[in-house]
């Protein structure tokens, strides 16, 4: 039996320790644990690498902790427009949708756009036609209301600056969450999903719902999931650079990951990090930011639950 493994992120940012509450910092990592364990499980009694990120990204959508479903930050007109992604590292299959909104859990949705549809990318008004079509119930803008991100949209808001999750603030982080894992069969999968950047307008899109920018899996090399400012890691290609890095360079996943997050995304000056994962459970979580809320599981044993570097 192939080791299996999986691996989660909360988003990355200016995450310094001793800044946010004792209390805090165990909700955290309570919530990581629970989105952790959920995906694990379905490891663990033989589902498929596809099934485990998907449940995984759902337990982090569900938390009013992060940027994505229930906690997605408000757009320039106060509402909330979410993106998410999907990839089969075994088939090449890929799910998207951008522009969303009222979804409760979007990567269910790319899910959807992977196996019930011919396409790989449905965006905005059609997304939600589609959701429509497969009987989707729409939340109320009350079930994305959160105080927290609410305050960070009004300190912005007549402005033309969008922001990052809070970015330039002391507590500056990226919020969007995904999961990367390896299954009993050996066979490798990605999900991302967010709310993408406070005061965001004009439709914009970040790295998150891009196949090969924020999120990629391909059996052959390995399974990525970003977070970071965008428009950064759309330019930089970032996941799909790291599997370029092993297939063509030869590289080890480690050092795959390393070489992107530390090297070539900030010759650009983009911020944030990364999970990744191969076909042999190998896992990599690097970021070159202050912090990243992220944690790992393997059947070899080893287990991590983290925030800070
Ligand atoms: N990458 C996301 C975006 O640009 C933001 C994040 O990682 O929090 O939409």
């Amino acid at each position: 039996m192939n080791t299996f493994s999986i691996a989660i992120h909360g988003g990355a940012g200016t995450l310094v320790k001793g800044m946010m509450t004792p209390e805090l910092e165990t909700r955290y990592k309570a919530a990581l644990q629970l989105a952790l364990d959920s995906g694990y499980h379905i490891l663990e009694s033989g589902g498929t690498a596809t099934e485990a990120v998907e449940k995984a990204v759902v337990v982090l959508e569900d938390s009013p902790l992060f940027n994505a479903g229930k906690g997605s930050v408000f757009t320039a007109t106060e509402s909330h427009e979410m993106d998410a992604s999907i990839m089969d590292g075994k088939t090449l299959n890929a799910g998207a949708v951008s522009l969303i909104t009222g979804i409760k859990n979007p990567v269910s949705l790319a899910r959807d756009v992977m196996e019930k549809s011919e396409h790989v990318f449905l965006a905005g008004d059609g997304a939600m036609q589609f959701a429509k079509e497969l009987d989707y119930n729409l939340e109320g803008s009350s079930y994305f209301y959160d105080e927290l991100r609410h305050n960070q949209w009004l300190e912005i808001k007549d402005t033309d600056s969008f922001q990052l999750d809070h970015a330039k603030k002391k507590d500056s982080k990226f919020g969007t969450v995904g999961a990367v894992a390896c299954d009993k069969e050996g066979n490798i999968a990605a999900a991302t999903s967010t709310g993408g950047m406070t005061n965001k307008k004009w439709g914009r899109v970040g790295d998150s719902p891009m196949i090969g920018a924020g999120n990629y899996a391909n059996n052959k090399t390995c399974a990525i999931s970003c977070t970071g400012s965008g428009e950064f890691f759309i330019r930089g290609v970032v996941a799909y650079d790291v599997a370029c890095l092993i297939e063509h360079k030869g590289l080890s996943l480690e050092a795959a990951a390393s070489e992107v997050i530390h090297k070539r995304i900030l010759e650009i000056k983009g911020d944030g990090g990364l999970i990744a994962i191969d076909t042999k459970g190998n896992i990599a979580m690097p970021f070159n930011t202050e912090g990243m809320y992220r944690a790992s599981k393997s059947s070899t044993g080893t287990e991590e639950v983290s925030i800070y570097k």
